[in-house]
């Protein structure tokens, strides 16, 4: 896996919790990293009294302006959904908007959310059928990346997961990722400082976690891995 990686989420800090290890990899090898986020992330609050979906939408973007730079990636946009309406939106629409940027980007490799969404949240589970859908369109011949949990994850942090509500459904079970990634040292480091730079999405879990734990929650990635076909022989 080398080459330009395009990222396609689908709120910010997505693409830290489940693909900084990629990311810092390809960063590492001087290869291009671009990434989409569907929306600002406007409604991820407990709080929305304090903070009205056009303050935290601001905050949030440079709390993901900060992750980014630790992360090393400059190359970002946005798609200008509402947070929480993605599965409302029209799909053919949605999917021709990415399938646009992957024209214009003509990436390697594409990463998105899994089949799940990872967590189960709506928006995620839109985002990744987006992304599949414009790739499999426009760019068939390119390396799908699509997150799950890693192996284990939901024995291992069942007492965290149960703890701090980050799963609309219950985790689904264990499926064999393509792609395995366990971020240690320097690597690790930066994801968890890209995560603590989303200070107001991580804040009460590392707390509520503890840093040492919150470190080994988030240390996995985990991926399934669509290959293109081979070509035909003529
Ligand atoms: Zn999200």
């Amino acid at each position: 896996m080398t080459g330009t990686l395009l990222g396609v989420w689908a709120h910010p800090d997505d693409e830290t919790f489940l693909s900084s290890g990629l990311i810092l990899a390809a960063r590492e090898r001087g290869d291009r990293v671009v990434l989409v986020t569907a929306t600002r992330g406007e409604q991820g609050t407990d709080d929305p009294a304090c903070w009205p979906p056009e303050r935290l939408g601001r905050l949030r973007e440079r709390e993901l302006e900060s992750a980014l730079a630790v992360l090393g990636v400059d190359e970002h946009r946005f798609l200008g959904y509402g947070d929480g309406a993605c599965a409302d939106a029209a799909e053919p629409l949605a999917a021709r908007r990415i399938a646009t940027v992957i024209e214009e980007v003509r990436p390697d490799t594409i990463v998105t959310f899994g089949p799940d969404g990872v967590t189960g949240h709506e928006d995620h589970r839109a985002v990744g059928r987006w992304t599949t859908r414009a790739r499999n369109a426009v760019a068939p011949e390119v390396e799908l990346l699509r997150a799950v949990l890693a192996p284990g994850f939901t024995r291992r942090f069942a007492a965290v997961n149960d703890a701090f509500g980050v799963f609309m459904d219950d985790p689904a079970a264990d499926v064999d990722p393509g792609l395995h990634l366990r971020l240690s040292g320097d690597r690790l480091d930066r994801k968890i400082e890209a995560m603590l730079a989303q200070d107001s999405q991580t804040r009460r879990l590392v707390e509520g976690a503890g840093p040492a734990t919150f470190r080994r929650w988030w240390s996995e990635e985990a991926f399934l891995v669509d290959r293109p076909a081979s070509p035909q022989a003529a």
